[in-house]
Order: C-alpha cells, then structure tokens, then sequence
C-alpha cells in the first residue's frame, strides 16, 4: 500500500479518487484550501462522507504553500501525487486570469519542485479537454497540438508543460490526464449538466450559451477514478493521456436527456455564447486503451440517470447552499 498524497482532495474528482483508494487501503493525506469558488459547506460534506468510510489526514490549506507542502510530503514519507487542485472554469479565468494562473500553473511547479526534492515515485497531473482549444479535426488525438482558447485552457497547458518539463530534466514519473466534461454525483455545480437539472427540478427555464448546438464528450466520474486507478498501476511516464467517453452530445441534445429524466419539459433560455468556450470536444481515447488498459463504461445515459438519481436525494442539502448561486 502507498502513501499518497491528492491536492484538492475536497473537491469533485478529488474526493471521488480518494474514495477508491481508501477502500484499496492507501494511507491518504488530502490538501485543500477549501476555497469559495463555490460553497466551501459542499467541500467540507465531501470530507464527512469521506470520513465515513476510512480514516485519512486532511490538512486544509494552500497546495501552493511551498513550505507546508514540503513538510507534509516528507512527514507523510509521501509516494504518489494525485494533483487535482485548480482554479476550474473557462467564465471564471476570462474575469480573473491571475488568480487561474497562480492556482493552476504556480502550484503545479511548486508540487512538482516538492516531488523531485522528497523523491515523490509518481505524480499525477489533472489536466484537461480544453487545451485542445477549437478541433482542428475529430476526435481529439494527443497529437493535435494545443491551442487554448481561454485563460483556464492556457493555465492548464501549462501546468501539462511543467509535468513533461520535470520527467524530462529529473527523470519524475509524471502522467497528465486530460479530462473530458466531468459529471457524475457531487459534481461541481457550475457544471451544465448540474445547473441544467437544478433548474428543471426546480421549475425554472434552464439558461443555455450560445445555440446549444455546441457538443461536449461528458465522462461519467467512475471512469475518470478508474483511469487514475489504472495509472497507479502501470504508470505510463511522461505521457498526457485523453480521458474521455469517446463520443460527443450536443448541449441541446443533453437538455433534452435531462427534460425526459426530470419529467420537466421546459423550454430553455438562450443567452450569448460565452467566449472561450468551444464548439466541439471528442476525445479519441485509443492511447488510454493501449498504455493504461482502460476502458470507459458508463455511457451518457445510465451516467445522467445516476447523476439525477443522486440529486434527488441531495437537493435538500444542496439548493438552499446554491440559492442565488
Ligand atoms: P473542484 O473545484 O471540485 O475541486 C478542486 C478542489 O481544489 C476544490 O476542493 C478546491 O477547494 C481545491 N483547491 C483549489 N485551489 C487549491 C489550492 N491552491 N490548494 C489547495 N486546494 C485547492 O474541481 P474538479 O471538477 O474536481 O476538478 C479537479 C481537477 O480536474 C482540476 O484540476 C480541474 O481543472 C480538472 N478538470 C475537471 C473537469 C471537470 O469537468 N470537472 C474537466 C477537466 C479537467
């Protein structure tokens, strides 16, 4: 069993990982400064329901704070790095690309400078579908050079670069997952496919940007913790690996999934298209299947029937934190 370490182990993608490398028996350190990007209160229930299965240490805090990070690696003799902290959204890093760039691009350096010094075995990098930026052609291979059309997208890039930079000057065994739309329970609420069905249960008209005509690979956030499982497994190092569906729904076409799911059939409202945000995402996940012998299961369908499921019985909690958000 390891000693492993997961930034933003609070978070969406990061609580569910922990979650499965709890019942593998690891010894787990979370970090997680617990930010405000959306209720804090929804992080700290991730937490609970985390403590509810095993015991782990979770040291709330800045995953940028050199110095506590350093001491906490080396306290907890620390072998692998799940890093799954950022600053997410596209909307968020066009109001304040500062603030995307230092969660993103100087914490993943300071992490991965904290690795090389404590010989960290393995470090993870949570990466993403957009720094593809628009599709030159479809699907998306690792091939396609990126060109990021958002601030998020740049950042994201970034930090994929560092992770290379670091196998290639230090010999770090270091994987970037590039993740497709991520849904799934306790998925981020800012999230389409979250905001989408709050709206329909709640009887309101969901907001669409743009025509709605724009696709999206959504991936189902079991196979997104199997690709990471996978890799602890047979760490393929130096690689940036798509982690996707491998297919692509439109926005409108997904709002009409949810409207068949809820029962409601409302009509939505259309606003400007956001900018940044693309027209097409699909990832090509051949080079998943061949390094990792991974395989997405869950298609849209059954994922959203659980992803509302889930809701249902969460609404209580979660819509009065989420009034006005
Ligand atoms: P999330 O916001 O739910 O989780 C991120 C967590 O990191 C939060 O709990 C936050 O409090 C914490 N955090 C942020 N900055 C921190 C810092 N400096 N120090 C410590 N903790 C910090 O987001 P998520 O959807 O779970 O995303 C996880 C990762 O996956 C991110 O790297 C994100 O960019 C990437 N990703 C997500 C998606 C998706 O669809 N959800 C898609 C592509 C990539």
């Amino acid at each position: 069993m390891a000693s492993i370490l997961i930034t933003g182990g609070a978070g969406f993608i990061g609580s569910h990982i922990a979650r499965a490398l709890l019942d593998q028996g690891h010894d787990l350190v979370l970090v997680d400064n617990l930010d405000a990007y959306y209720p804090p209160a929804i992080k700290r229930r991730n937490l609970d329901l985390l403590r509810a299965a095993g015991d782990f240490t979770f040291a709330e805090g800045d995953a940028g704070d050199y110095r506590d990070l350093y001491e906490l690696i080396r306290r907890h003799r620390v072998e692998v790095i799940f890093h799954q902290s950022a600053r997410p959204g596209i909307r968020q890093s066009l109001a304040d690309p500062q603030t995307t760039h230092r969660q993103n691009v100087v914490t993943t350096l300071h992490l991965l400078q904290a690795a090389i010094d404590q010989d960290v075995e393995l470090f993870v990098n949570a990466s993403s579908s957009s720094v593809y930026g628009e599709a030159a052609s479809l699907p998306l291979e690792e091939t396609q050079p990126p060109r990021p059309v958002s601030p998020y997208g740049v950042s994201k890039m970034a930090a994929e670069a560092y992770t290379r930079c670091y196998h290639a000057l230090y010999g770090l065994p270091t994987v970037s997952l590039r993740y497709f739309t991520v849904y799934g329970p306790r998925m981020r609420p800012d999230l389409a496919i979250f905001i989408f069905t709050r709206a329909l249960l709640e009887g309101r008209r969901p907001v669409v940007f743009g025509d709605g005509e724009q696709k999206r690979d959504f991936t189902y956030i079991d196979d997104v913790v199997a690709a990471n499982l996978a890799v602890l497994e047979r760490p393929p190092a130096g690689e940036v690996i798509n982690i996707g569906y491998g297919s692509h729904v439109s926005v409108n076409h997904l709002l009409a999934m949810l409207g068949d799911l809820t029962g409601v059939d409302v009509a939505p409202l259309y606003r400007e298209r956001v900018r940044g945000d693309v027209s097409d995402t699909w990832a090509c996940v051949d080079k998943a299947r061949r390094l990792l012998g991974w395989e997405p299961t869950t298609d849209l369908a059954t994922g959203l029937r659980r992803f509302v499921d889930w809701y249902r019985g969460a609404q209580d909690f979660y819509a009065p934190l989420l009034a006005g958000y």
